[in-house]
Formats: C-alpha cells, structure tokens, sequence
C-alpha cells in the first residue's frame, strides 16, 4: 500500500570483516546481571533477578559516531555491555540449543538517563524514558561467532577521556548467554537481527558533552564513541 509518509529504513549493523550488514529488528536489554552493579545501584542480587527491558531500533548509534547528549537529564550514565546478536529466530530455546541461535557478539554502551531511572524506579513507573531514547544505544561493529567464536569469559572494560571507568569480566554475569536466550524467547518471539544488551559491571558513571567514550570486550570488540552537545 502505498503512502504520504516517509519510510525509515531499518537500521543495520556493520558486520566487522565483511562487505555486509546486520540488519537491526529489536533491542532488548538485561538489568542487573552482575552482581557488583546491582549492589551499587542499591539492589540485593540474591533478591532480585535480572530483568528485561527494550530499546527501539532506531536508537542505535555505530561506533565512531556521536550520541547527542539528551533533553530531560542531568545524569546521563555509560553502561559498557556484551552484545548478543540473534541469527536465527525462535521461541522457548532450550539453554541447550540457545547458542545455535547467535549470529556474532558485539560491544555496546546502554546509555542511561539515570536520574529518570530513580525517579522511575520510586514511583514503579517504567523505564522507557530511562532507557528508550533516542542515540540510547551505542554498538560496535558486529564480530560473527564463525570468527570469534561463542565467548563465555574475557575483560569488559570502558574508558572515558582515557581513563578507566568499568572493569571486570563477562565470566561474571549472572545469567550467561544461553541462560539469557533461553529466557528471553519464552517471552518473546526472537527474530533475526535481534541485539541482547546483556549487562553492565560495576563503575558507572555521569557522562559530559564532548566525551570521548572507548569500550571493548577482549577478543571479541571494540568501540569508541562521543558524547555530542545537545541539539547540535
Ligand atoms: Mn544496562
């Protein structure tokens, strides 16, 4: 059917080696999924679970670009994470199958608008406006599996300005990624081109326009990004 409206294009991925893209279907993310960064925010992880929430598309910024700083915030957070990226689609994977179902792994930054996440959480209100908006989710180019393989431990870290600001190792998570997968597609139907954002470790913190972000998962990526001034 046609019609008066402009169409935006799905947005993609490079995938790192290739002359190819990895076209972007839906973001979910997982809250509190190292134990370290779930006691800084002031949870107990023997209490509480990690949990899901979601990014639409179109908030992806590729690495080498800029996030604009956002309206509404005086608290925009980096949180460096290990990105899943869904090749085949699926519903209540088993653990055991759930690997199969990943194309490649990725780095990404789930930026945070993290005095809107308080206010959010006091109330129980959702966490879109925290989570959802706009540049909201920084990924890097995306390694297939076929390359690096499906990797279960290795440093995450991210640097701000240069200097280290988040460090541990993916080994940590709570849920790993099969455990993650198979979760996830019992409530939803995973599609390809799905990103999992699986957690942030400890060490998040306020970023300022102008900063320069680096992040990486050893082995697997890198990505670097800045913060641009707002309404730019
Ligand atoms: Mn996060």
């Amino acid at each position: 059917m046609k019609t008066p409206f402009d169409v935006l294009p799905r947005p993609v991925v490079p995938i790192a080696g290739r002359d190819e893209a990895f076209p972007v279907h839906r973001i979910y993310c997982v809250g509190r999924n190292y134990a370290d960064h779930a006691r800084e925010m002031g949870s107990d992880p023997t209490r509480e679970p990690p949990c899901f929430f979601c990014k639409p598309a179109d908030a992806i910024v590729l690495s080498g670009g800029a996030a604009a700083y956002p309206p509404r915030t005086s608290n925009l957070h980096h949180e460096i994470e290990f990105v899943v990226a869904i090749g085949r689609g699926g519903r209540e994977v088993p653990v055991s199958e759930a690997l199969s179902h990943v194309y490649g792994y990725a780095v990404g930054n789930d930026l945070t608008r993290r005095d809107l996440q308080a206010q959010a959480k006091a109330s129980g209100q959702p966490w879109d406006v925290s989570k959802g908006f706009d540049d909201s989710a920084v990924v890097s180019p995306i390694q297939p599996a076929t390359v690096v393989g499906h990797p279960s431990k290795g440093r995450i870290w991210l640097s701000v300005n240069g200097s280290l600001r988040q460090q541990a190792d993916i080994a940590d998570m709570t849920w790993n990624v099969p455990e993650i997968i198979a979760e996830l597609s019992t409530l939803f139907t995973l599609r390809a081109g799905d990103l999992i954002y699986t957690g942030t470790p400890a060490g998040v913190g306020a970023l300022r326009p102008g900063d320069r972000i680096d992040g990486g998962v050893d082995g697997v990526a890198t990505m670097v990004h800045s913060i641009a001034h707002p309404f730019a």
